[in-house]
């Protein structure tokens, strides 16, 4: 039988696959607007590489050659691999690969959030527990932490240390941009995909609400900005869009389209030499100083971004500081595309504005200023980002860690070392041993190996707390640096509640000051503020959070003491 196609039938499917191509067409996620030349050369170096990066060495799909060769394709000159671990792997060395310059960092998980660790060696035990722990690790041990995902809507990934003084601030994910997006707006993208990979992700893209987080962290001290890829080459098919958890994925979005949709560019003193272990320490050194804007090239290119200040005699590139006494000169220079802005923010709120390319601004008020390069946004009304600068510091000092001084001018109770309060608890393999001298009291211990045990070693006191003590203080060391964690416990019922505080030992002597108020509640029945008056245990615990397993150590205490503050007379 023959099948008759009319004529007019041909027509009219013709006309109608032409409609859907011209739709598809205008569909289509725009390519990157092509950014005029600057009119103006550039007086600082920069490269071109992306921050944030997982490989097969943890949860992503790319070999680091993978990757390596991805980041040639889009143009980039260097990568920060961030693998998930502890920071007990000792990183790999810079080499370059593909002509791109690999550099090897970690991402550390705290119980409050993902902590990325640049220029760290090899930790001496397993960095891990809480985020303020962490950050000061990270920072006892010469590295660089920034904050990854900090406005993660998942629990678990979202940041909890805001208390900690972090180096550094992810304030765009890459990944959170598409995993958390909607299923509308992902299947909106994902059509174009495979046409407009880069385009299409970037179409995805909003002003990152945890710009604004940055700014108000940039109210009390100085904190590196930086955006970050996150990329895995990952999409999960079953239990949800993690890369964690699913066993079928597709390698999408893959490293290429990822690395042409955003990328930091990082001021150098000169051009990359193609020694690599002195260009990665190059790029590191940068990111420390803040010399580092980032660009999302898939929305215009080629960008240019120069913020420059001076003022007191000093003169300043972003992330530099200027002394705050005098009037100073900031200027801003880009090439945004007809229609952009520069725009100037202090402390997080605009000062000036301009429709043009070159920006200047006499000013005399301390604060952080940072410039912003904004393009007409490609759908709705508004702008989008597409430069994000670091400040230019004005006046105010380096952050330090102050700690106010604890009030321990009243009375105080003392644990004697000889006393037979001290004792051991440990499980059932790992041997511990209590140590007794003139110096103090200790324990010796090795956590077990053995596969079948939760292993830990603690010394003990038994012992309630007096009346009116606000916190425990001792003078403690170790064999080795080692992190413990201080607790009280009470028990009601059979069970045990637990409130901990961590603290860091190492050869020499340390005086430590832990306000019961800092202990935070331990294991799963405490919850809240810790049950001082009911408390019958003090243990200094070595366990697996911050302990290898198979290791061994010995720690000794002395002046063991409970403290409070003065009363006052009336
Ligand atoms: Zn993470
Ligand atoms: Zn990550």
């Amino acid at each position: 039988m023959r099948v008759r196609v009319s004529k007019r039938a041909l027509v009219g499917a013709a006309a109608l696959a032409t409609v859907a191509a011209v739709v598809a067409l205008v569909l289509l996620p725009p390519l990157p607007t092509s950014a005029p030349a600057p009119a103006w050369a550039p007086a600082i170096t920069t490269a071109r590489g992306v921050f944030h990066i997982h490989t097969t060495g943890s949860d992503g799909t790319g070999t680091i050659d993978e990757v390596a060769a991805a980041a040639a394709e889009a143009g980039l000159q260097f990568v920060i691999v961030t693998d998930h671990g502890n920071a007990t792997r000792a990183p790999d060395q810079p080499v370059y690969r593909s002509g791109v310059l690999c550099i090897d960092a970690v991402e550390i998980s705290t119980t409050g959030g993902h902590y990325a660790a640049l220029g760290l060696g090899r930790a001496p035990y397993p960095l891990a527990g809480e985020p303020r722990d962490v950050v000061e690790d990270v920072r006892r041990l010469g590295g660089f932490g920034i904050v990854t995902h900090p406005l993660s809507p998942k629990a678990d990934l979202a940041w909890l240390g805001w208390e900690a003084e972090v180096d550094g601030f992810e304030w765009l994910n890459g990944d959170s941009v598409w995993r958390d997006a909607t299923l509308p707006r992902l299947l909106g993208a994902a059509w174009a995909y495979p046409l407009r990979a880069a385009p299409a992700i970037a179409s995805l893209y909003e002003r990152p609400r945890a710009i604004a987080r940055w700014d108000s962290l940039l109210r009390s001290g100085r904190v590196v900005g930086l955006a970050g890829a996150d990329a895995h080459a990952r999409f999960g098919l079953r239990e949800g869009r993690e890369p964690y958890v699913s066993r079928v994925f597709v390698r999408a979005p893959s490293y290429e389209a990822v690395f042409k949709v955003a990328s930091l560019r990082v001021g150098l003193p000169q051009p990359l030499t193609r020694n690599a272990a002195r260009d990665a320490d190059a790029i590191v050194a940068a990111i420390r100083a803040g010399h580092v804007h980032a660009v999302l090239d898939a929305l215009a290119a080629t960008a240019f971004f120069e913020f420059a200040g001076k003022g007191g005699g000093v003169a300043a590139i972003e992330g530099d500081r200027l002394p705050g006494a005098e009037p100073f000169l900031l200027r801003v220079r880009s090439n945004p595309p007809a229609g952009g802005w520069i725009v100037l923010f202090r402390d997080g709120v605009e000062v000036h504005r301009v429709k043009a390319r070159d920006l200047v601004y006499a000013g005399d008020r301390p604060g952080a200023y940072r410039a912003e390069v904004w393009i007409p946004a490609r759908r709705g009304e508004g702008f989008m980002p597409w430069i994000v600068g670091n400040p230019i510091y004005v006046g105010g000092r380096e952050r330090q860690a102050e700690a106010v001084p604890v009030d321990m001018s009243g009375p105080v109770v003392r644990l004697d070392p000889a006393d037979a309060l001290w004792g051991v608890e440990r499980d059932a393999r790992s041997p511990a041993e209590l140590e007794r001298s003139a110096d103090g009291v200790g324990l010796r211990f090795t956590l077990t190996d053995a596969a079948d045990v939760v292993p830990f070693a603690a010394l003990d006191a038994t012992t309630t707390i007096p009346p009116g003590s606000t916190g425990i203080a001792f003078r403690g060391r170790a064999d080795r640096p080692m992190r413990l964690s201080v607790q009280i416990r009470v028990v009601t019922a059979g069970e045990g509640k637990r409130w901990q505080r961590s603290i860091y030992l190492d050869e020499r002597d340390r005086d430590i000051v832990i306000p019961f108020a800092e202990m935070t509640a331990a294991g799963a029945l405490a919850s809240g503020p810790p049950d001082v008056a009911n408390v019958r245990t003090i243990l200094w615990v070595a366990d697996t959070v911050n302990t290898d397993r198979g290791s061994s150590g010995r720690f000794l205490l002395d002046q063991v003491r409970f403290f409070s503050p003065r009363v006052p007379r009336p």
